[in-house]
């Protein structure tokens, strides 16, 4: 892999199998796709494999300029949160865990800029591995900003500027240009003080006050990292129920855990003003419209992201963008123009990598006459806090709100040999399925490694099993897949290790 680091690597793209020169600098694809995150660069390789001439266009840049694929979510998202989730865990661990199974670990200390600078390592190694990956896949890559500079159905024409400027034309076109962090109005982000999701990754040293707007998935993440550093971090919701998305059950343990970690929570906040010194001063109200006020040392603002749209010219060809700004699209992710399609953050849904992934390979197939599909009630959600949260499908307030008449089944980690053994007995697994068929509705997960456990109910979900299925299936013992099985075996009231 070597190789990619020298820009005439990827500068000089090769001309794709099947494509044809047009011009100079003008090469004609089956399939442009303009964004490199993970909805772009999976839907590139898979068009790729169905045969069609492929590019992929993404601007993301190292430091130093040379191409970064993989989105926000390798250079500023999933990627480098897990790795400082990961490390942050690990120092916690070694200050309070590791005492209860005899291992002292004394004059623990952290240095921040290797921390930073192993995270960095992660991210290029998945740039690096998605330059392959092009490479290997027959994907022709430009480093730079696509946008439509006009054509018609059959012959869209993509203008790159940057590093691999280039006129490209397409007879069909991916828009995967993703999202970008929301700002709180009248406090922009300046990265020093008031931090977005990239400056959250990159803060140098501990701050001692950290504050974090937004109890969302990327705001508990980002302060939980930073709690488990030494920062004292209050988190401000403007919400009044905490993680309102999840099962009640799974948001109340994880209130109770998360305040017991020193994670300080304010639900129903409205921030009135933020003022920038040396510090931060937030006035906010509060749930009971109390006048407050906060100073910290970092401020991270997580309150959502805006679809990313600017660039792409889309008025130039008459691409339809919703009220929100999302590019408009079908339930099959076509837009309004023959023959351009568009995925992933930037089109309405769930704004996850894993989301962006299916819609990019549900694209290529359709391109390719066959029947992809995605289905946003088997999309998993989860939070890498500690400990994790996991679920899929249907809570019991929805059921209860829909009029479904349904059964509920828990079982505790308290109960599982493999949770005991590994020290970490927070948390439950839980079923909603149908009362009349059984059929699985929902699981939803607070504990030990559940964002893996959750692939469990996701592929029950997809297979319309039922919970007695899944209590009539064999798993590993000791383990802690076997608190999935109890579960469902909770459902039908007849749990054999409770
Ligand atoms: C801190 C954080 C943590 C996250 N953690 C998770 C997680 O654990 N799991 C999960 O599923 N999701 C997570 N997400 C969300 C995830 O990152 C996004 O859902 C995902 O990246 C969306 O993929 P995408 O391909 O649609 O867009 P993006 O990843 O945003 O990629 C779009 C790419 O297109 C490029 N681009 C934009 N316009 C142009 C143009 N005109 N020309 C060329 N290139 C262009 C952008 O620079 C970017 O490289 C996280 C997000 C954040 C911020």
């Amino acid at each position: 892999m070597a190789d990619l680091d020298d820009p005439a690597a990827w500068r000089v793209a090769p001309l794709p199998p099947g494509g044809e020169r047009l011009g100079a600098a003008q090469r004609h694809f089956d399939v442009v796709v303009i964004g490199g995150g993970p909805g772009g660069y999976i839907a590139a390789i898979r068009a790729a494999q169905l045969g069609f001439a492929t590019a992929c266009i993404d601007d993301w840049s190292t430091a130093d300029g040379k191409p970064a694929p993989g989105g926000t979510c390798t250079n500023v998202g999933c990627i480098p949160s897990k790795a400082l989730l990961q490390s942050s865990e690990n120092y916690e661990q070694a200050g309070h865990a590791f005492a209860e199974h005899g291992i002292d670990a004394k004059g623990l200390s952290v240095d921040v800029a290797r921390m930073l600078a192993r995270k960095d390592k992660v991210v290029r190694q998945n740039n690096e591995g998605i330059l392959y990956l092009f490479k290997k896949n027959k994907v022709t890559f430009f480093h730079g900003m696509g946008s439509f500079a006009g054509g018609a159905p059959g012959a869209w024409e993509i203008e790159i500027t940057g590093a691999s400027a280039a006129m490209l034309t397409a007879k069909n076109v991916i828009v995967a240009t993703g999202s970008k962090p929301r700002a709180l109005p009248g406090a922009p982000f300046d990265n020093k003080l008031i931090l977005d999701n990239d400056g959250a990754l990159a803060i140098a040293s501990i701050p001692k006050r950290l504050g974090v707007v937004g109890a969302g998935v990327i705001g508990l993440e980002m302060g939980s990292v930073w709690r488990r550093l030494g920062s004292e971090v209050t988190i401000l919701e403007a919400l009044p129920a905490f993680l309102g998305a999840a099962d009640e059950q799974l948001a109340k343990e994880a209130a109770k855990l998360f305040a017991k970690q020193g994670l300080a929570i304010e639900l129903g906040v409205k921030i009135t003003k933020v003022e920038v010194a040396k510090t931060v001063s937030v006035a906010y109200t509060d749930a009971s419209e109390q006048s407050k006020s906060a100073t910290f040392d970092k401020l991270i603002v997580a309150i959502g992201r805006v679809p990313h749209t600017a660039g792409l010219n889309a008025a130039k060809v008459g691409l339809s963008l919703d009220e929100r700004g999302f590019v408009a699209v079908d339930d099959e992710c076509r837009t309004n123009l023959a023959g351009v399609w568009a995925i992933g953050d930037v089109v309405r849904g769930p704004m996850l990598a894993h989301k962006a992934e299916d819609e990019g390979v549900a694209v290529a197939e359709r391109i390719a006459g066959q029947h992809g599909h995605v289905d946003f009630n088997t999309v998993p959600w989860v939070i890498y806090t500690s400990p994790e949260i996991a679920w899929v499908g249907q809570t019991e307030q929805q059921l209860k709100a829909a009029g479904v008449a349904y059964r509920a089944g828990s079982f505790p980690f308290t109960a599982n040999g493999r949770a005991r053994a590994m020290g970490d007995t927070r948390g439950f697994v839980k079923f909603v399925a149908d009362a009349k068929t059984d059929r699985i509705l929902g699981m939803h997960a607070i504990g030990p490694m559940v964002s893996e456990l959750i692939a469990e109910g996701v592929v029950a979900m997809e297979f319309g099993a039922s919970s007695e299925d899944i209590a009539r299936i064999c798993h590993a013992h000791p383990s802690l897949s076997e608190a999935v099985r109890e579960a469902a075996l909770a459902v039908d009231k007849r749990t054999l290790n409770i």
